[in-house]
């Protein structure tokens, strides 16, 4: 049998069963003698990755592994295969020169090799940002606004200037966001902000000041996305976000037709009231047109002028709220315009509250 000098060791072979042969060795295929190799690799492309916890990996060459798990389970039951040994191996280097550590269940980094074609690959680890926006000046949409005609129009969307900012300060390639729920582009996102998080692609950086990432998403934006409370989450964070749902405040100006005497009155009877809003005549085009039961909570008056008021209302997460305002041509029942028997018109949207 050959064997390279490394699964002889590994082994424990006597000398008059085998013959040594580094290149052509019938048990690991040779992998054993590329620690080194490995090792130099491993060094080179991962000199601008910052990490502490690593895995290694190897696809080994069936007909190879297959034979060394046999000759392991015949001649030393208790010794390494030969996946194991370069494992242990290459990895104990890089944790003894590079002062990294090996582990199986949360790596930064993982090095994965193939051993028929040679290649290998780097993975690592995204990481999560939570937090809370609060958006400052109307006009900013959530998502890029792209005309397929025109191309890009309007401003930057929240989503770049958080992400982009979160990618210079990451050094990474490439982000993901996500937000929970979405504002009009004319409203503004007032009080604790709407929860979100960013998800940042094989960043080289992982330790970055997230006091720094609030700076520069306020500058980069002109004062007009603000951030609260980041923080780095956990996947389990991040699912928990996804499948949330938040009940909101909102603050609305309103102009009415013609002046409603009792609309005290007519608003104090909103508590806890349910309407049916049909898909809205707005976003008919990219949403499917079905009925949503939704809850108003509750409509306060905050500024009482007459035509012109200022509403705090409170209503359960996917209400349509300028809908239940103005009613969409009787696409939601009841509305206020409806109950108030006069058409009305919005003036502004904040949105307050996110709980
Ligand atoms: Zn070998």
């Amino acid at each position: 049998m050959n064997v390279c000098k490394n699964c002889q060791k590994r082994l424990r072979l006597e000398e008059d069963i085998i013959t040594l042969d580094a290149e052509n060795c019938e048990l690991c295929c040779g992998l054993l003698n590329h620690i080194n190799d490995y090792f130099n690799i491993f060094l080179n492309e991962t000199k601008e990755i910052e990490f502490s916890k690593f895995l290694l990996g190897v696809e080994t060459i069936d007909e190879c592994f297959k034979r060394d798990l046999q000759t392991v389970a015949n001649l030393c039951p208790e010794c390494r295969n030969f996946k194991q040994e370069f494992t242990f191996q290459l990895g104990g280097r890089i944790e003894e020169v590079l002062g990294k550590k090996v582990d199986f269940k949360e790596p930064e980094l993982t090095f994965k090799i193939n051993q028929e074609t040679g290649d290998y690959s780097i993975w690592i680890k995204p990481i999560y940002i939570a937090g809370r926006y609060k958006k400052m000046r109307r006009g900013i949409p959530q998502s890029p606004w792209i005309n397929s005609a025109k191309g890009r129009e309007g401003e930057k969307s929240i989503s770049e200037y958080i992400g982009i900012s979160a990618l210079k300060l990451f050094r990474a390639k490439d982000y993901n966001f996500f937000a929970s729920g979405r504002e009009d582009v004319d409203a503004l996102m007032l009080g604790n902000g709407r929860p979100f998080y960013v998800e940042i692609s094989k960043p080289l950086i992982r330790s970055a000041d997230l006091k720094e990432l609030e700076t520069s998403i306020k500058e980069y934006s002109r004062n007009g996305i603000e951030v609260i409370g980041l923080h780095l989450a956990s996947k389990e964070e991040i699912e928990e976000l996804k499948n949330s749902k938040y009940d909101k405040v909102y603050e609305v100006g309103i102009s009415l037709e013609k002046e409603e005497k009792s609309i005290d009155e007519i608003l104090d009877k909103i508590r806890n009231i349910e309407i049916e809003q049909q898909t809205p005549n707005r976003v008919l085009g990219i949403r499917k047109d079905k009925l949503r039961k939704r809850r108003i909570y509750e409509v306060n008056i905050l500024k009482n002028e007459g035509k012109r008021l200022v509403l705090i209302i409170k209503a359960e997460a996917g209400t349509y709220i300028k809908e239940f305002i103005t009613g969409d041509n009787g696409r939601t029942k009841p509305s206020m315009s409806e109950m108030l028997g006069v058409n009305i018109q919005i003036e502004y949207l904040n949105v307050l509250e996110v709980n």
